[in-house]
């Protein structure tokens, strides 16, 4: 598809110097809050890609106003306001967050300050003009949870905080005539990631569970697992997106980091992540240490394109969380002979 193509050269060459980060800690210094221009890239007719502001940005524009899916690093808010007004001079109407990490959250405060929630029935003769103060910011409950909880140097201003929380498998919108579905994804990069499913436009938005540039970020400390990402990697392959002809186009992608993809570019990523949980899983079968299996080099023909030495994700972070989720599921699995890794229904 000769248009995908070149849009994939464009993308490539805004997110080479974008989008190498990864993003691991909320209010953490990050390589990847973006610290160049924010450029719009044009998906698929009321969609558009901003990228250069941290993690990718998606953008849903029409007569009813604009919905945000994550809202790029805190300083680049400007710059995304600046952006999103060379398409829409229409108010701002929701930011769905696709996880809790600063590169996707830090601009919640300013971006939600500059737009209009929509207000329906006796809302506003309830509770007055606050109620359509900024934009309503929805995510998974978790994320409402920990900013709220957080304090210190990673505190999260009140004003990022989420107002408009989920906590079943699904949640579903319809603004500028079009099904938006948010689907939950209870372990992968953590346990509060969201994809955002824009149905009319064929077009998925997939947070941190998908990137072209690193290996998946697996923060264990708030519920991500390798099961988890792989589980949100098929729900994206088998139940959300579908190839156009002859494998190219067809539903547009989204990820959390890098360039635009189709399906094509997902199956890539989603064998190359469970090849690596197989051979891991492997070498916890038999036995072997984190060392050991550091040693063995396991994700080696893949790092030229995915690893890192160096920065906030390293390919030995990445093994060592593949490995500590495995050797965890392995001892639960022993001692309650429950069944292994595959098997999970979902939903
Ligand atoms: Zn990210």
């Amino acid at each position: 598809m000769k248009t995908l193509i070149a849009l994939r050269k464009i993308v490539s060459a805004a997110v080479l110097a974008n989008a190498l980060g990864v993003c691991v800690q909320l209010g953490s210094a990050h390589p990847n809050d973006g610290d160049s221009l924010v450029r719009v890239l044009p998906v698929r007719g009321r969609i558009y890609m901003l990228v250069g502001a941290g993690a990718n940005i998606t953008m849903q524009v029409g007569d009813d106003g604009i919905l945000l899916v994550d809202t790029g690093g805190a300083k680049m808010s400007d710059q995304v306001l600046a952006a999103i007004r060379t398409i829409s001079s229409k108010p701002i109407r929701y930011i769905v967050n696709t996880s809790i990490d600063a590169d996707h959250t830090g601009g919640n405060v300013a971006i939600t300050k500059a737009g209009d929630t929509i207000a329906g029935g006796n809302v506003l003769g309830d509770i007055g003009e606050s109620a359509t103060r900024g934009a309503a910011i929805i995510s998974f409950q978790t994320i409402l949870d920990r900013m709220s909880a957080s304090k210190g140097a990673d505190v999260a201003p009140q004003g990022a905080w989420p107002t408009d929380t989920y906590e079943r498998p699904q949640k579903n919108l319809f603004i500028n005539d079009e099904a938006v579905e948010i689907i939950h994804e209870p372990a992968a990069h953590t346990d509060g990631d969201s994809l955002v499913f824009f149905r009319r436009s064929d077009v998925v938005s997939t947070g941190d569970v998908f990137s072209t540039v690193g290996y998946p970020v697996i923060d264990r400390e708030r519920g991500g697992s390798i099961q988890g990402i792989i589980d949100a990697l098929n729900v994206l392959l088998y139940q959300v997106t579908i190839s156009g002809p002859k494998e190219e186009g067809g539903t547009l992608i989204v990820p959390g980091h890098g360039r635009l993809c189709d399906q094509a570019d997902l199956v890539v990523y989603q064998e190359m992540v469970t090849i690596i949980r197989d051979r891991v899983e492997n070498m916890v079968k038999k036995g072997m240490t984190l060392e050991q299996v550091k040693a063995a080099k396991p994700t080696s023909d893949y790092d030229p394109v995915y690893g890192a030495s160096t920065g906030p994700w390293t390919t030995d972070m990445f093994v060592e969380a593949v490995y500590n989720s495995l050797a965890i599921q392995k001892d639960a699995t022993q001692s309650a002979s429950a069944p292994t890794f595959d098997t999970r229904v979902r939903k």
